[in-house]
């Protein structure tokens, strides 16, 4: 637009320097797996509004529900009624569950919010304070979740001290744990679940411990799939001593692993899961769900919120779980998610990047690349040390900026992660991978 210019300065000088920016620039349209930028530029988006608009910007089913929504009802107040939008959620939400005892639901507004509420619950169910939780977990924002949030010190830097009775647990990933990148997963899992048992008895004891809380695929912290037997061994642990297992689903769920939930893939129950992002598509909602016995446990008023649950993010909510069913999302995570994760391996076997790429992992299109470390860097974060060189995931991430595409980094090492819409198209697949590979050879040409 030929206001680019000036609305981006305008920007810069109103809007906080603590929200760091990808893209100087106004979003003007999202459509798809497609946004439109002020200076005039469509942009492939790899990102979705960091694994929110799984359905594509602006699905036209979900924008006519919010929109029916907003004629009708826009605010009832959880605590003032049901509203028909809350209700229906539910509804659909029930048989979506990974475990059929998950049947008492409550809808805030964001991630960070649902884990504020996961915690007050766990330590309301149990009488007990403590809160176990991963090394590169990262649960939001708000000073209970950024209590438990261990990917990087940027979100706690100066923001210190932090809400007590936080235990840290190394995660099974190789790199964190200084491993080979093709120790077995049983290996590093073995190694974790007997870190807890010390944690257990050197660190915080089970009667003074309320939950562990786990991502099931490691999000901000590296897009690192928490392995089946892992999860298996805290649900063992966690039944054995009455400790609240909190699954966060928030970045996760929704399909984005191919499965509803990609807690799935161990078959291990939850005692409390957190949901957000992908549930309404880009409208702000969350979800602490568990079982209606241990909430009605909590006294009436002791939950709430001003805008918690509202019914046009419900509304929209609802028709992005139907859609999810009537457009068999599912099956389109999993098609793409093969000819992703195929041409990411022959990237990596290919000869003229041999060596640059450490590791390809993820599930579904929860999908994630790490180049290998130079020999002798150290992980980097940038508030720490701002002399440090920017890093290769970075200058990918802008070099496929420039030619078009929107792609994130992740953790503090060198991680590129693809989180494109769920229903993206074989050809705009293609067009992202083919875009990504050619960034990759011009930078380490
Ligand atoms: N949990 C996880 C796993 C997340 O990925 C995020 C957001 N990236 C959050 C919690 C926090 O969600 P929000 O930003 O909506 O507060």
């Amino acid at each position: 637009s030929p206001n680019h210019a000036s609305l981006v300065e305008f920007g810069q000088k109103h809007v906080t320097k603590g929200l760091g920016r990808q893209l100087e620039a106004v979003i003007t349209k999202g459509s798809g797996s497609y946004v439109s930028i002020s200076d005039g530029r469509e942009m492939l988006d790899f990102t979705s509004g960091i694994g929110v608009t799984n359905l594509g910007h602006c699905h036209p089913r979900v924008s006519k529900a919010a929109a029916d929504q907003c004629m009708n009802l826009v605010h009832g107040q959880c605590s003032i009624g049901f509203t028909g939008p809350y209700l229906e959620l539910i509804e659909q939400l029930l048989p979506m569950m990974p475990h059929p005892s998950l049947d008492s639901f409550y809808f805030w507004n964001s991630g960070s919010e649902a884990v504020e509420g996961a915690i007050k619950m766990a330590r309301m169910f149990t009488g007990r304070q403590n809160i176990i939780a991963m090394q590169g977990g990262y649960h939001g924002r708000t000073f209970g979740a950024m209590a438990v949030t261990k990917s990087k010190t940027i979100y706690s830097a100066g923001f210190h001290p932090l809400m007590p009775g936080v235990f840290t647990l190394p995660f099974p990933y190789w790199h964190q744990l200084s491993r080979p990148k093709d120790t077995p997963t049983e290996e590093l899992s073995a190694f974790c679940l007997n870190q807890l048992h010390l944690l257990l008895s050197q660190q915080t004891t089970p009667k003074d411990t309320a939950a562990i809380i786990i991502e099931s695929v490691i999000g901000e912290g590296g897009y690192v799939p928490a392995p089946p037997e892992f999860l298996k061994g805290l649900r063992e642990i966690c039944d054995q001593h009455g400790i609240m297992l909190i699954i966060d689903e928030v970045q996760s769920g929704f399909g984005r692993t191919g499965k509803n939930f990609a807690i799935e893939y161990s078959g291990v129950k939850p005692d409390i899961m957190t949901v957000a992002k992908g549930l309404a598509n880009g409208f702000p909602l969350s979800g602490i769900i568990s079982r209606k016995e241990l909430t009605d446990t909590l006294a009436p008023g002791s939950m709430g919120g001003t805008y918690a649950g509202n019914a046009v993010a419900c509304a929209a909510a609802v028709e992005v779980a139907k859609v999810f069913k009537e457009e068999k999302i599912l099956d389109n995570v999993n098609a793409r998610s093969q000819e992703l994760f195929s041409s990411l391996r022959a990237l990596q076997a290919s000869t003229s990047t041999k060596g640059l790429i450490a590791d390809v992992r993820g599930q579904g299109l929860m999908a994630a690349v790490e180049f290998a470390s130079p020999k002798g860097s150290s992980p980097h974060d940038s508030f720490i040390n701002p002399s440090a060189p920017e890093k290769l995931s970075s200058r990918v991430a802008k070099r496929c900026q420039e030619k078009g595409m929107l792609i994130l980094t992740t953790s503090v090492y060198e991680v590129i992660r693809f989180i494109p819409a769920l229903n993206i198209s074989k050809a705009d697949l293609e067009k992202g991978i083919k875009i990504f590979t050619e960034a990759v050879e011009e930078i380490v040409r």
